[in-house]
This record gives C-alpha cells, structure tokens and sequence, in this order.
C-alpha cells in the first residue's frame, strides 16, 4: 500500500443495525480510507448469554437487509464467528488496518473495555461512539455522580439536559475495499428456525431491519402518535409505536426518534411527552443494567432472595402456553408465541400472574420472554420483570396483585383482544369474556364452550393466590 493512501477502516456492526445516525460509520467515513463492515457471530452475544430464538429470527432479516443497504452504497457485509477481539485483530492484519470503528452497546461495557485494551496491545485503534440511548449513563446522574434508582428524578434529570444529540443522516456512499475477503454464509448459522414454521407469523407485526424501523416511525408520526397517552393501556387498539424491536436491534436509533416527534402539533403534546416518556424509561432501564449486570438472575433487592418460590413444571406449561384459564393472561401469552410480540398492558398482567399467582421465579418469566420475544432486551425485559416481582429498584410493590379478570375488563372490556387470541371463546357472551368459569351452562353453550375441554378452567383460584403470596410476602419481611 503506499505510504500516502489512508488505511482502510473496520466498522464492527453489532446492536446498531443501521446507516442512518450511525457515529461509528460516519467517523469511519471520515477516515477517509476504505471502510471494511462486519457483523461478528461471538460465542457469547452479551453478558445474559445467546439471543433467543424469536431474536435469531430477526437477526437473520435484520442482517440481510443491513448487507442489501450497504451493497446498494457500493460496499459489503463480512460475516465472521468467534471472539470479537480475536477475530477483529484477524482481519485488521489482513487488511492492514489499524483502526476499528463501533458503536457502544451498554449491556457489555466491561466487555467493551477488554475489547479496547486488546486491540490497543496490537496497535489497533478501537474508536467507540455512543447512539444506542438517548444519553450516556454517565451523562444522567444525581447531584452526587450516582446513578438514579428511581424513576422520577431521572426522568426529570433527563429533561433537564435538554434535546438529545441531533440525529446524523446515512451517506450516500461508502468508501470499499475492493479486494476480496472472506466471509460465512449467514445462511449456515442457521438463525432460522428449521423444522417448524413457528416464526411464520412474525412478519405480520412488523419488518425486520432499517427500512421497516422508518416506516414504523414515520406511521406513528403521520397519526400525530394519537390517542398514545390515553389509549397506550388498550391491547385491542394500535395505539402505540410497535418500534421496541427496531430498538433492540438499533435498526433506528432512540434520538432519531425523539426529534421527529419535536414537529408534532401542539394538539399532540400530551402524546408526545407521553411517547417520550416511554423511550426514557429504556434508557433508565440500561442504567440500571450497567450499575448491575447481574440485573437478569439476581434480585436488584437482596431481601427477594429468601423468597420461597414454588417450583410448579405444570402450572409454568400451562402459562407459557397460555391455558390458564385466564383468558387476558392466554391471549397474551398465545400473542407472543404466535406473533413474538406482547402489548405491554399484558406483559405486565401475565407477568404478574407468573409471580404472585402462581408464585413462580420471575427469572423463569424473564428467560421464556428472552426465549419467545423479538424485541427481548437485556435492560427492558429484567428491569421489567423486577418492576413486576417487587424485587427491583424502581418496583410495582409485592403487595399490589393484578386481578387478572378485572384486569381484563378494564383494558380489554369488549374482549376484542382475547378473541383474536383465544378463538375459542369468540363466541362468548361479552359479559363473561373474562370470566367464564363464571358463565352459567347455557351461555357457555350457546357459545360452544365446554369448560375443561374446549377451554381451561383456572389452574389457580385468584383468591387463593393473592392470600398464599402475600402470606409469602410478609414472611419474607419477618
Ligand atoms: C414483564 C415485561 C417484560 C418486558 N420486556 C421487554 C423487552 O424485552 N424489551 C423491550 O423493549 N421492552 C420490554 N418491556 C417493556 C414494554 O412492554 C415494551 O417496550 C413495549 O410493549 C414495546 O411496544 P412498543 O414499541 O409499541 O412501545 P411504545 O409504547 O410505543 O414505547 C416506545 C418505546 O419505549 C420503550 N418502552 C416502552 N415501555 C417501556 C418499559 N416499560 N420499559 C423500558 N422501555 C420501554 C420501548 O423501547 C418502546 O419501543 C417489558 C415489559 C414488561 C412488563
């Protein structure tokens, strides 16, 4: 090479699966030399352990898109397994490049660092920029450096820095490196799943990769995000953004999102500040992710870790499949097997129901929605689950018991979303949707319902449940 041409550049995609605000692909532009993108398949995704199998799907699309996006700006996507370090070191020797260009992703900071440091050892230069939140953790802080527990303050923090950095658009071209290298099939790392057609559905709630994220943006910003305030609680209705996935992925990043919203008219503020509300609470959750790593297997409160939970192979079967007997918590749990997706009114009833009516281990809770979500987030899905288990920083007290029929009657009270999702009871006299072991015989059968076989009876009485977990509840606190 000679001794003038600017080196070429590796730019290491990972959870920031897009062109546009993209700070590591436009510091690599600016670099000046040909740019080198790789997506590494590491034995270890990030510090819970490998995506789930919802994600792989995703992942599978979401790269295919990002490689088709950057062929059309005249460069490539390398697809390479092992280490990242070692395999980032790998190809900058055979290329010759002594810089590597990325994107923070927070749930691996530690990791980051190492990465960093063993690089440098080899004479290459790890630049890392930030974009996966709306600030650094270490940019929202109380008065004393520490990092916020509760979700108020932080919230005000966050408002008090004023608008998150404006979001970069994607260039029009990218500098190649044209000789040829070599990368896998992502075909052969098998993110599909196989056999069944189980992800067929997938599709129908939203598009995997950058161009579905902007289409999904642009949707909620040409309905004004209507009706999102007060309608974000209604499962049956499309009141909110569906972008979680898109998120998860960085297939849009959250500052692109927020100033888009900024058009909006004043009719819509309440929804926008709302929206944006809801967008800091991911930022919320990673800072809690980074304060403790450990936030997906240990409770964030240490007195939970008496707790006696019931170990109950049967009722956990019968929740994750969603045959309770509870019809919000079915059709919810059926609307994430089938579509990979739960609206968050649900997550919150059906999660409940795991925790303190059937007294089951958040963590078997927060591992199915790991398994079965494709928005599930190593920040969002533990933090959640926590809120839900009272074991958290910021938590939903133990004490406060979603009644899973009331529940349903408030959020859902034509039954419009359980009948999508539990098509048995379709017929069912509105009165009894969320309740029909209540229904008297006729009404069942008019509806063609026979209890126990077209359709569960409760596997817990509610009642009952509530009793037993706040008696396990108050032995806890001694
Ligand atoms: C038990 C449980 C588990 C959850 N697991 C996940 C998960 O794995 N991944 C995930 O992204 N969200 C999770 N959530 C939060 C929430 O349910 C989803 O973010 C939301 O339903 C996604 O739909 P949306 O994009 O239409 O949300 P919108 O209402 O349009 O919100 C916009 C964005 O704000 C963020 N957001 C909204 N609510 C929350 C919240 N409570 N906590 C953190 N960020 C939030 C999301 O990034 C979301 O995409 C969980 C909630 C519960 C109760």
């Amino acid at each position: 090479m000679p001794a003038d041409e600017p080196r070429p550049s590796i730019l290491w995609f990972r959870k920031d699966l897009r062109l546009d605000d993209n700070h590591a692909l436009h510091a690599a532009i600016e670099a000046g030399g040909p740019i080198v993108s790789v997506y590494i398949r590491e034995p270890v995704a990030h510090n819970i352990g490998p995506l789930g199998a919802a994600q792989n799907w995703w992942l599978h699309h979401s790269l295919e898109t990002l490689r088709n996006s950057l062929r059309s700006l005249g460069t490539d996507l390398l697809f390479l397994s092992g280490e990242a370090d070692r395999v980032l070191a790998d190809l900058a020797g055979q290329i010759g490049s002594r810089s590597v260009f990325f994107n923070r992703a927070y749930e691996r900071s530690s990791q980051d660092l190492e990465i960093v440091q063993t690089l440098k050892m080899q004479q290459i230069a790890a630049h890392a920029f930030h974009g996966q939140l709306l600030w650094d953790p270490q940019e929202i802080r109380t008065g004393t450096g520490a990092a916020f527990r509760v979700f108020t303050p932080f919230w005000n923090a966050l408002q008090k820095r004023g608008e998150p950095h404006d979001p970069i658009n994607a260039p029009s071209k990218i500098p190649a490196y044209t000789r040829p290298l070599r990368s896998e099939d992502l075909r052969s790392w098998n993110l599909i799943p196989r056999r069944s057609n189980w992800a067929s559905h997938f599709p129908a709630v939203s598009t995997p990769g950058e161009h579905g994220a902007q289409q999904r943006l642009a949707e909620i910003i040409d309905r004004n995000l209507q009706n999102y305030r007060d309608g974000r609680d209604l499962p049956a209705e499309e009141n909110t953004s569906h972008l979680s996935p898109h998120l998860a992925f960085g297939e849009i990043s959250p500052a692109r999102i927020w100033h888009a919203t900024r058009g909006l008219p004043h009719t819509a503020s309440a929804d926008v500040a709302h929206f944006r509300r809801e967008l800091a609470w991911r930022d919320f959750c990673y800072g809690l992710l980074v304060e403790f790593p450990h936030l997906h297997d240990r409770n964030w409160n240490g007195r939970f870790d008496a707790f006696q939970w019931e170990d109950d192979a049967q009722a956990f079967r019968a929740w994750a499949r969603g045959v309770t007997g509870y019809p919000i918590v079915d059709a919810g749990m059926r609307q994430l097997w089938r579509y990979g997706f739960m609206h968050n009114r649900v997550r919150m009833i059906v999660a409940s129901f795991l925790v303190k009516d059937l007294m089951i281990d958040w963590r078997k809770g927060e591992r199915w929605f790991r398994d079965t979500l494709v928005d599930a987030d190593p920040a969002n899905n533990p933090a959640n689950w926590q809120w839900v288990a009272g074991s958290g920083a910021d938590a939903s007290p133990f004490f406060r018991i979603f009644n899973p029929v009331l529940q349903g009657e408030k959020f859902d009270p034509e039954g419009d979303y359980v009948k999508t999702h539990v098509p048995e009871l379709a017929k069912l006299d509105r009165k009894f949707i969320h309740r029909p072991f209540e229904a008297p015989k006729q009404v069942l059968d008019r509806a063609g319902i026979e209890l126990g076989k077209d359709y569960p009876k409760p596997i817990v009485s509610h009642a009952f449940a509530r009793e037993r977990a706040l008696a396990a509840y108050r032995a806890l606190r001694g």
